[in-house]
């Protein structure tokens, strides 16, 4: 299509999809075949604090790097997106703005309030689907409910058939000129994000940002990891999973490219038990997605009220030897030492410094969503608050409060010769393998001759498991069902 160099521009809305290949949005502004113009607005839901603000900053970058490699750039502009957005279209006489939608409450109701105020102004809006395999609406019971069990919700989404398949990168974006009034509003300069905390020391190697990076964790991930997938998905001391949350994340990959690239695998090696747990973990994320679009105080409430009245011991020491990887339980210790250090932790990790956290601390888990917040480079409103209340007991589908994790038992069944332990807490690194667990067990003799010093060289246990997990039981009986 031809149009007249003159023409007006269209507006692209990056938010939570830093990507090229598989961006709807993108894809359809160029359709148009007029002039695009490629705004990420740096508002307050852009630019949340903690490592996830950084990792958003680096997707930015990362976009606009790739953007600059085809001859255009990525605007930043700072301010609240409805006043920018509409000063925006008042400067270039834009007559059609395109975004992928959001389903997290701040961003949909933006998004809405932006929708009605450019169509009063008689501008076009195209919002688009591309976070997610299924929009959170999509998949209801047959009474038109959302559903509230995962396992029938996703036998529900499957029957809806396959995803869409993924669009390509388009082959050619026209850019539109950057308007003069903000024409020191382009990436990198003008991108405020904020910085790594200096303890996180690891994160910037551990996780290169862009959509290669993204890709090559997925190819690497499909050829190597996905056969072993069922049973290595729960082995902290293995590459046993596809490291992909903070590329889906800040939409570096979309869901929809990683299940398709997840079938040709699957085409090719026939492993079909390995894929379908891997593309059922896609689901998990789907499912959170729908729960904060239904529940959207998530982070903040008890899905199952009886929990109101539990009586939390919220010591605040405590919360701090939690945080700092001191509890004196080497898998407790290793993962939240590893959190500090390189924003993210194994899954099975995170379920059990959650049990820790919320049953033998007994510290509201609101307390630990809020931590694992600010240090996760793949930080979700949705994923975080749902897998939280999944591990205290708190959730709509969640495990029950008296599946109370034992960290030692954990420990010795998902890192049995400590390789995960050694990493993160390297004072324990000279233990036997069968001492890596329980250091406080380590006889006189042997701890005198690898010169450890229980209490010195690593903190004795924070709590005896057996009396905790006999206070958490109890407290739990104390609560009356919600009327
Ligand atoms: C207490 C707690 C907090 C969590 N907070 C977050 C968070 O803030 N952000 C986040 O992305 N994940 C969160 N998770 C889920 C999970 O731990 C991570 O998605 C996973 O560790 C990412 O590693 P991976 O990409 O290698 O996963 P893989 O095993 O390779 O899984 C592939 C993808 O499936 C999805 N997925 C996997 N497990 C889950 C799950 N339990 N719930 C929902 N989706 C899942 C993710 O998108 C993941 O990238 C949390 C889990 C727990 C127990």
């Amino acid at each position: 299509m031809t149009t007249p160099a003159s023409s007006p521009p269209v507006l692209v809305l990056f938010r939570d999809d830093f990507r090229l290949t598989d961006n709807p949005a993108l894809h359809a502004a160029c359709a148009t075949g007029q002039p695009v113009l490629c705004v990420a607005v740096q508002d307050e839901v852009f630019k949340p604090e903690g490592v996830i603000g950084w990792w958003m900053g680096q997707a930015c970058t990362a976009l606009a790097t790739a953007l600059a490699r085809r001859g255009g750039s990525l605007l930043v502009p700072q301010g609240e997106t409805l006043p920018v957005v509409c000063d925006l279209v008042k400067t270039t006489g834009a007559s059609q703005v395109f975004w992928n939608r959001r389903y997290d409450p701040a961003g949909r109701e933006t998004d809405t309030t932006l929708k009605s105020v450019l169509t009063e102004q008689g501008v076009t809006v195209h919002s688009l689907a591309a976070r997610l395999l299924h929009e959170p609406w999509t998949v209801r019971t047959g009474a038109g409910q959302p559903y509230r069990i995962f396992t029938a919700w996703w036998r529900a989404a499957r029957e809806l058939g396959e995803p869409a398949l993924p669009l390509p990168a388009p082959a050619e974006i026209r850019f539109a000129p950057v308007p003069e009034p903000y024409s020191t509003a382009t990436t990198p300069s003008a991108l405020h994000a904020p910085d790594l905390p200096a303890d996180a020391t690891l994160a910037a190697q551990y996780w290169p940002c862009s959509e290669n990076a993204a890709q090559t964790a997925l190819d690497e991930f499909l050829e190597t990891a996905l056969v072993h997938y069922e049973t290595d998905r729960d082995r902290p001391d293995r590459e046993g999973t596809s490291g992909l949350s903070p590329y889906l994340r800040a939409g570096l990959i979309s869901a929809r490219q990683v299940w398709h690239a997840a079938r040709k695998a699957e085409a090719r090696s026939g492993d079909h038990l390995n894929t379908e747990k891997f593309l059922s973990e896609l689901g998990w994320r789907d499912f959170a997605w729908m729960q904060l679009f239904y529940e959207p105080d998530m982070p903040t409430r008890n899905l199952r009220p009886e929990f109101d009245q539990m009586a939390w011991q919220n010591d605040a020491e405590a919360f701090q030897i939690w945080k700092d990887g001191c509890t004196g339980y080497p898998l407790v210790d290793a993962g939240m030492r590893e959190l500090r250090a390189t924003g993210t932790m194994h899954n099975r990790v995170r379920m059990v410094v959650a049990s820790f956290l919320t049953k033998h601390l007994l510290t509201d888990w609101r307390k630990g969503e809020r931590w694992f917040y600010e240090r996760l480079v793949d930080a979700d409103p949705a994923m975080n608050a749902m897998n939280w209340q999944w591990c205290a007991g708190t959730g709509i589908d969640a495990s029950p409060w008296f599946r109370i994790f034992n960290p030692v038992g954990q420990s010795e069944k998902f890192d049995p010769s400590g390789a995960y332990i050694r990493t993160w807490v390297p004072e324990l690194a000279a233990l036997p393998d069968k001492l890596i667990h329980t250091p406080w067990k380590l006889d006189a003799t042997l701890a005198r001759h690898l010169k450890f010093v229980p209490g010195s060289t690593y903190p004795h246990p924070v709590v005896d498991l057996k009396q905790a997990r006999a206070i958490a039981l109890e407290r739990y009986k104390t609560l009356k069902p919600a009327g």
